[in-house]
């Protein structure tokens, strides 16, 4: 089992404990970042950097670790697992006091955390997962990565119940993000996404997979797309640090075109995997 950094010291899990006091217990008051581990080699680390002192900076939690000292510690948790295939998790809360009060006071210290957990990188195109449409009744911070998941978690389940790997989000009809991923679609070979507004989390995947488009010549735009669009689109897929590029066949009972992975996302998904830090395709990884 791997070792959790704790406050700046290495612990085992069952001695990695925080007070029942911590903001981030009393009221999700923290953030949290993923960074994924390809064999020790982590994807975009400085984009995820970037994203948690984004986000640290918009609710006013001082960052406790430089860069530096978050890729030292990240990367020793990843080697923990096996074949460092892992997903390094980060929380930064804004600290522990007592008594219990809304209003922090000024001198609080973050409390912060990170651990590592094994995972599989996918090595081909996963097939196509159904995703059910509901209304994305989330607050209108969502651009910061913050650990109050109530709304995504409710939400998520309300898709598993459905029958969906996950929801789909529209405010007032214009689609919005997933619980835990960004959205595309492609209509007559142009790919759309949502804008990286306060609507939604701009993933880090996200964020890549433009990239790819623009290097594979494929055009893409970061505009609004109504439920409407997402019916009559002839490709969808999500994506998230764990699923990369997952391929969309169907929104609740209506097929996305004629349900298969599309050209362009397959093409993506394709891309996506030839540009991870290492081939993991050579894993003997069986875990
Ligand atoms: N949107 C939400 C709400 C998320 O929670 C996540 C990931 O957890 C994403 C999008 C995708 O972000 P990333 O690509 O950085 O994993």
């Amino acid at each position: 089992m791997s070792l959790v950094y704790l406050n700046g010291e290495w612990l085992r899990p069952d001695q990695a404990v925080v007070s029942v006091f911590d903001r981030g217990f009393l009221f999700a008051d923290g953030i949290y970042e993923v960074v994924p581990f390809y064999q020790g080699h982590p994807l975009l680390i400085d984009h995820h950097l970037e994203r948690l002192e984004r986000s640290l900076e918009a609710i006013d939690i001082p960052n406790p670790l430089s860069n530096d000292e978050w890729v030292s510690v990240l990367q020793t948790l990843a080697e923990q697992v096996p074949e460092a295939n892992a997903i390094v998790y980060i929380q930064v809360t804004r600290g522990a006091e007592y008594p219990r009060a809304h209003l922090p006071s000024e001198d609080i210290e973050p409390t912060f955390m990170a651990t590592a957990s094994h995972w599989t990188p996918p090595t081909t195109t996963p097939p196509p997962v159904n995703v059910e449409l509901l209304e994305d009744i989330r607050w209108h911070r969502c651009d910061i990565k913050s650990i109050s998941l109530l709304g995504n978690i409710h939400l998520k389940r309300e898709a598993h119940r459905k029958g969906g790997f996950e929801p789909i989000l529209h405010r007032a009809g214009r689609i919005t993000e997933g619980a835990s991923c960004n959205y595309f679609i492609v209509k007559d070979e142009v790919i759309y996404t949502p804008p990286a507004d306060e609507l939604i989390l701009a993933g880090i995947t996200r964020e890549w997979i433009i990239q790819l488009a623009h290097e594979l010549g494929l055009e893409l735009k970061e505009e609004a797309f109504s439920v409407e669009d997402l019916m009559q689109a002839d490709e969808c897929f999500l994506s998230s640090s764990t699923r990369e590029v997952q391929p969309v066949g169907t929104v609740g009972e209506q097929l996305i075109a004629d349900g298969k992975t599309g050209r362009i996302t397959d093409q993506l998904a394709q891309a996506f995997r030839n540009s991870r830090p290492v081939s993991v395709e050579e894993s003997t990884d069986e875990n």
